[in-house]
């Protein structure tokens, strides 16, 4: 399998290559150039996930990974439980935060790192990543402690939850973090100018782990697989996906590329809705960037969206009925909150947020499948005050809860952070 970068198709090159680069020539992603449908689907669903996603994903890297190697992969990335549960008729949430740093975002953030210790053997690499959130703690885990691996992460001051800032900013050791006195765009914008300084790229080695890097978004396309092959037999699910980046739509909708049965997609957003916006009106017309409960898709400049059409361009989805798209107001998702729990259902608030576009858009008949990405005790804050009850903290919160920042602050500039990088 070829990866080619979207912006300059002439650029193409292997799964290994595309991870290691991170981003291609001119700033362009890199995505798979063809894409040919899974032999055996049903088959498939029979298997248990990790032996599944082992064959999901060699079909999509194609020789870069030995049949060996891909599966010590899988099994140390994916090394925690996923679950499915009812939550009224028709509809199932399927939380994928049962790991490390609770929130899906372990899913490719350690398939990645794997990856990338078996390429990178040897060489310097600085891992440079710019989270809204959750990316931030999952990337940090990931790599907490590997040999050969800085990590450097940026995140907007003051605009991640207490809680969330602690999960990654207090591990010490090669995960430096920097609280960039600005917006999630303006961090997001930081991490693109450095990778155009070829002279800074080799100097430490740099490698992005945003939803960028293509081997987040393989990891994805695996858990789309396990919801369906969790379902009664033969049925194809609506998705509802909080989308912030739409680096879990991209992986939705590559799932169905290459066979998983789907009935439609939702992308649910925030008020930050550049993209419902441009699917009803086809102008594409992003505004500034709003603060919402539901911070880690506080994004107006969703870096995926490229690769989302195309998947309608360049691999035939027909996105103009397969994709739907719904913002949902701080105040409705409240609401989703104290619905959802008093049908007995703890969700957060970008959980509840894709339930309450579900809602909206499930017709009679059809089942509906909407993605839970962080565990609720991540918003504890929001949740509390919601329903006026305290929330509980998981074992892995109430240890770091206590534990010291230990950020530096930063304006956003680049040549500060260049400064920053060289200085190691
Ligand atoms: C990152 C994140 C999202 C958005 O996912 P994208 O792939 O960027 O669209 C949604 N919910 C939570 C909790 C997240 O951390």
């Amino acid at each position: 399998m070829q990866f080619i970068n979207i912006s300059h198709p002439e650029q193409s090159v292997s799964f290994a290559q595309a991870v290691v680069t991170g981003l291609g020539k001119g700033q362009g992603l890199f995505f798979p150039g063809q894409l040919q449908p899974l032999a055996e689907v049903e088959g498939l669903l029979e298997l248990d996930f990790v032996s599944r996603s082992k064959v999901i994903l060699q079909h999509l890297v194609g020789d870069s990974m030995s049949a060996e190697v891909l599966q010590t992969c899988v099994e140390q990335a994916f090394n925690f439980p996923l679950e499915m549960s009812a939550v009224g008729d028709g509809t199932l949430a399927l939380e994928l935060f049962h790991g490390p740093s609770l929130a899906f975002k372990d899913f490719g953030a350690r398939f990645m790192a794997q990856c990338l210790a078996g390429f990178n053997a040897g060489r310097r690499t600085t891992i440079l990543t710019a989270t809204s959130g959750d990316t931030g703690a999952a990337v940090a885990l990931a790599f907490y402690a590997q040999p050969g691996i800085d990590v450097v992460v940026l995140y907007p001051q003051g605009k991640v939850t207490p809680l969330q800032e602690k999960l990654f900013c207090t591990l010490g050791g090669n995960i430096r973090t920097i609280a960039i006195e600005d917006d999630f765009d303006a961090c997001q914008k930081l991490v693109k100018e450095s990778f155009d300084d070829q002279a800074l790229v080799t100097e430490v080695g740099l490698n992005s782990a945003n939803s960028i890097n293509v081997a987040r978004l393989l990891a994805q396309v695996c858990y789309y697989f396990e919801a369906v092959a969790r379902l009664p037999h033969g049925r194809a699910p609506v998705f509802s996906v909080p989308s912030g980046n739409f680096g879990n739509m991209t992986a939705g909708l590559l799932a169905h590329a290459i066979g998983l049965p789907v009935k439609r997609m939702i992308a649910a957003t925030n008020r930050n809705d550049t993209v419902p916006r441009y699917l009803r009106t086809g102008k594409w017309d992003p505004r500034p960037t709003v603060a919402t409960i539901t911070n880690a898709m506080d994004i107006s400049l969703p870096n995926n969206f490229p690769r989302v059409l195309e998947l309608g361009e360049r691999h035939g989805l027909p996105l103009q009925d397969l994709l739907t798209s719904f913002s949902v107001s701080d105040d409705e998702t409240l609401e989703a909150v104290r619905a959802l729990d008093a049908m007995g259902y703890l969700a957060d608030p970008h959980s509840a947020l894709a339930w309450k576009a579900l809602q909206v858009s499930l017709q009679d008949g059809e089942t509906g499948v909407f993605l839970c990405t962080a565990h609720p005790a991540k918003f504890k804050e929001t949740l509390e005050g919601a329903l006026e009850r305290p929330v509980p903290l998981p074992p892995e919160l109430q240890s770091v809860a206590e534990k010291e920042v230990l950020s530096t602050t930063m304006a956003a500039d680049f040549a500060a952070l260049k400064r920053f990088l060289l200085n190691q």
